[in-house]
């Protein structure tokens, strides 16, 4: 709190400020801010990566300021995560994105900040789209053509559907029977918007991808890289020792109960540099199951497990920011 005299600010003039006692006591950031503040605990001569949400060009962005140590947290966090999934072994990656996402090394947006953790996971890497966002055909048949016989794929929820999944040709199978997965996240409101549920892009991926790929999204933001939320096998996103969530009612920003939905707010052990650690989102959700014996999740995962349903409408992000500004 004394790095960061905004968040120090916020929070006496915010929130009781005794020792939290439960999650749902340490004081949160709402999201919105990191798009209107520059919120940073380090001296800015120790900026090593400035990260930015996506997001369309004229709507202002998030950014996160981050050092050395904190974006090797985020490294090390994501790798962890990623390996209780696919294990450990690096095999061939094909990023569904294009090469100009990670081309400015010190200021990445939330699309390039995947692409670059996620790439720590590939032998080899290809991109499926070229700079004009075409459909790169010889990038990809390289990466099928990869004696390993698992594959891993990355890429953005929103840019996938767009870009790859809607332009390859209907029954393209090109994998066929090869072992592979894709991970995406990030951008789903987009999704959200044309009514496309993960059943559709998981059914979407296997028709043009081969039955055989495994599909897992995330949940995650670029004000909290590394620590992201992995969606089971049963369609639910767990959270892990780097992470955890609470719900709050929508309108009177009191936790909620389970099964009820409201406003998610997302703690991350991860942030070091910035006051990143509890965030207040403008994403809809509700916990299913406290993962204890009685309602654990059907995959087995123990621990708190949630679905996100959608985001909060923009009269009611006005209606909360206005709380915010008192
Ligand atoms: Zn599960």
């Amino acid at each position: 709190m004394s790095n960061c005299k905004l968040y120090s600010d916020l929070v006496s003039n915010l929130f009781v400020t005794s020792k939290p006692r439960y999650l749902e006591d340490i004081p949160y950031v709402p999201a919105t801010l990191f798009k209107e503040l520059d919120l940073i605990s380090i001296p800015k001569e120790k900026i090593f990566k400035t990260m930015t949400s996506s997001g369309t060009s004229n709507a202002a962005k998030s950014k996160i300021f981050l050092d050395r140590d904190n974006a090797s947290l985020q490294t090390k966090a994501l790798v962890e995560i990623v390996s209780k999934e696919w294990g450990t072994k690096r095999s061939p990656l094909l990023i569904l994105d294009n090469k100009e996402q990670i081309t400015n090394r010190s200021s990445f947006s939330a699309r390039g900040a995947g692409i670059l953790g996620f790439s720590i996971f590939g032998s080899r890497r290809f991109f499926a789209l070229d700079k004009f966002m075409s459909v790169d055909e010889e990038q990809i048949s390289f990466f099928i053509n990869c004696i390993k016989n698992t594959k891993i794929m990355y890429g953005f929820t929103s840019i996938i559907w767009e870009e790859i999944l809607e332009k390859l040709p209907s029954n393209a199978n090109i994998l066929g029977l090869q072992k592979a997965i894709m991970i995406h996240g990030g951008g789903w409101k987009k999704l959200s918007d044309k009514k496309i549920s993960n059943k559709d892009f998981v059914s979407l991926v296997k028709e043009k991808f081969g039955k055989n790929v495994i599909v897992r999204e995330y949940y995650g933001m670029v004000e909290q890289t590394g620590s992201i939320f992995m969606r089971c096998s049963k369609g639910f996103f767990h959270i892990n020792k780097f992470n955890d969530i609470i719900i709050r009612n929508s309108i009177t920003l009191k936790p909620s109960s389970k099964k009820e939905e409201g406003v998610i707010q997302v703690f991350s052990t991860l942030p070091t540099s910035y006051p990143g650690f509890s965030i207040l989102t403008e994403d809809l959700g509700m916990i299913l199951g406290y993962g204890s014996e009685e309602d654990i999740c059907k995959c087995g995962t123990p621990g708190k497990y949630f679905l996100v349903n959608g985001r909060l409408l923009n009269t009611e992000i006005r209606g909360c920011s206005n709380t915010y500004n008192r």
